[in-house]
């Protein structure tokens, strides 16, 4: 029974480390930047792009209408000021004075359109970074919480391998061998306990006679039902 009872207690640090191995395994793929944030990122990112584009349209429409305004008012002034008196060039004057104009017009059409454009994105872009500000400061939270608990179970890990290390010394060889032999066909539980006469294992009841021999038995009793070895209850 004490062999049963050193088996057990290694199984119950094996089944343990195996937890922690698996949710470690898990924080694994919860670590790091979600999908979700990424995208935000990038919304916030391109919409910053295209308002810094249609503010450099504006900028430009502004400068090119400055220069615009300067070459009418020295155009209007040519033509008053009496120097040109040839009807031809007078003609060529005015001619160009008009063009000057529409293409006045046009630089200020397109330079009311880009100032639109950027006061819509800029309202949009302050959506955009209120929502990746809020998605940034939940994941925060979550990846602190996630790192505290990777923490923990790594430093777990560490003193189950040590107890583990201690259980198996304290085995001996054949013992230990039958434990992992048995682990191995057994889907990882090579020992069970028996409750109330039943195979905590495989839930089949055990014949009395077995579980009466149980508490004295000086080798390992196998259950009938799925062949694990067995431990009484409160071992
Ligand atoms: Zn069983």
């Amino acid at each position: 029974m004490d062999e049963a009872v050193k088996m057990y207690e290694l199984q119950r640090v094996d089944l343990t480390r195996m937890k922690v191995v698996r949710r470690l395994q898990q924080l694994q793929a919860l670590l790091g930047e979600s999908d979700e944030l990424r995208s935000a990122r990038q919304q916030v990112a391109q919409a910053e792009a295209e308002l810094r584009e249609w503010n450099a349209k504006q900028k430009n429409a502004e400068l090119e209408d400055k220069s615009l305004a300067e070459r009418i008012k020295s155009t209007e002034e040519r033509l008053m000021s009496g120097v040109v008196r040839n009807a031809k060039e007078l003609e060529a004057l005015q001619q160009s004075l008009e063009a000057l104009r529409r293409h006045r017009e046009t630089v200020a059409e397109e330079g009311v359109k880009a100032m639109t454009e950027a006061e819509t994105l800029a309202e949009q872009l302050e959506g955009y970074r209120s929502a990746l500000a809020s998605l940034e400061s939940g994941w925060n939270g979550n990846q602190t919480e996630l790192r505290e608990e990777e923490t923990k179970l790594k430093h777990n890990g560490a003193l189950l391998q040590r107890k583990r290390e201690q259980l198996a010394a304290g085995m001996g060889e054949t013992l230990r061998d039958r434990y992992e032999t048995m682990r191995k066909r057994k889907a990882g539980v090579a020992i069970a306990s028996v409750q109330n006469g039943i195979c905590s294992a495989c839930h089949v009841a055990i014949p009395t006679g077995v579980v009466n021999g149980l508490r004295g038995a000086t080798t390992l009793v196998i259950c009938p039902s799925c062949g694990r070895y067995l431990v009484p209850s409160n071992s």
